[in-house]
C-alpha cells in the first residue's frame, strides 16, 4: 500500500500525511475511490490540500492534469461570530459528489443558459450520478445526495464522521503574519524583493532586467494567508 499522501503548497508536491491528517485522508480516498466507481470520467486518486480557508470552487477546478488536488476545508463556522466547528461527513461526501460531477462534465462544451459552472449540462451530469440539483445562487447549484446515492455513501459519511471527531487543525506559525512576503522574477539567479503582503497582491511588479512579472515565494507567506495567493502569482522553484 502506498504511503499516504498530501500536497504541499510549500514545496509543491505531494509529501506524506502528518500522523494527525492521516484517518481523515483516509477516508477522503476511500469516499473518493468510491464515488469515482459511479463515472469513469471522475478521476480515480485525487491528492488533497488539507486548509482552514477556502475549499477549492468550482471555478478553479482543472481536471487536464494527471495530478488533480483538491483544496478542501475541513472545518465550518455555523455563524460569522462562532468558533469554527468540523464538517460533517455527509457536508463533505456530498462536496466529493458535486466536485465529481464537475469531472464528468469537463469535457463538454459550455452550455448556454444562467449559472457558467452550473448550468444544464452539470446538473444532468450530477443528478446522472445521483445527487438531487435545483436552482441555487450560482445556477444549478444546491446539490444535495439523492436517497440512493447517501444509502451507497452511507458508509463513506460515516467513517468521515468517525475520522473528524478526533481531527483538530494543526495551528500553524502565525508570526510571519503581518511581515513580508519574498518575491522573485525568472533572472538566474532570480532577483528578490520583499514586500509588505499588501502590496505584494496589489498587482503586477515587473523586473526591468528579465521583464517578467515578480512572483510570491509560497514558503514566505504564513499558512493562514496561502488563500489569498492566487495560482498565476504563485512563484514556482525551478531546481
Ligand atoms: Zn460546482
Ligand atoms: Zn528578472
Amino acid at each position: 500500500m502506498k504511503p499516504l499522501q498530501v500536497w504541499s503548497p510549500v514545496k509543491l508536491t505531494y509529501v506524506e500525511v502528518p500522523p494527525q491528517d492521516a484517518p481523515v485522508v483516509e477516508a477522503l480516498d476511500k469516499a473518493w475511490a468510491d464515488i469515482a466507481k459511479l463515472d469513469k470520467r471522475i478521476p480515480e486518486h485525487v491528492g488533497w490540500y488539507l486548509t482552514g480557508g477556502r475549499s477549492t470552487s468550482c471555478a478553479q477546478l482543472s481536471w487536464d492534469t494527471d495530478q488533480v488536488v483538491l483544496r478542501i476545508n475541513l472545518q465550518t463556522r455555523p455563524d460569522a461570530n462562532s468558533e469554527p466547528v468540523n464538517r460533517t461527513g455527509e457536508d463533505l461526501v456530498t462536496w466529493l459528489a458535486h466536485v465529481a460531477a464537475h469531472a464528468v462534465v469537463a469535457e463538454e462544451p459550455p452550455a448556454g443558459g444562467e449559472g457558467r459552472y452550473h448550468n444544464p449540462v452539470f446538473r444532468d451530469a450530477a443528478r446522472e450520478l445521483g445527487l438531487d440539483v435545483e436552482k441555487g445562487t450560482t445556477g444549478w447549484s444546491s446539490i444535495e445526495l439523492g436517497p440512493s446515492l447517501e444509502r451507497r455513501l452511507r458508509p463513506d459519511i460515516k467513517a468521515l464522521n468517525k475520522a473528524l471527531a478526533a481531527w483538530k487543525p494543526e495551528i500553524g506559525p502565525r508570526r510571519n503574519q503581518r511581515g513580508p512576503w519574498s518575491l522573485r522574477c525568472a533572472c538566474t539567479p532570480p532577483r528578490t524583493i520583499v514586500t509588505p503582503s499588501g502590496n505584494a497582491l496589489k498587482g503586477r511588479l515587473t523586473c526591468g532586467i528579465c521583464r517578467s512579472d515578480f512572483k510570491i515565494d509560497l514558503s514566505t507567506v504564513p499558512p493562514d494567508r496561502r488563500d489569498d495567493v492566487p495560482p498565476r502569482m504563485l512563484w514556482h522553484p525551478q531546481s
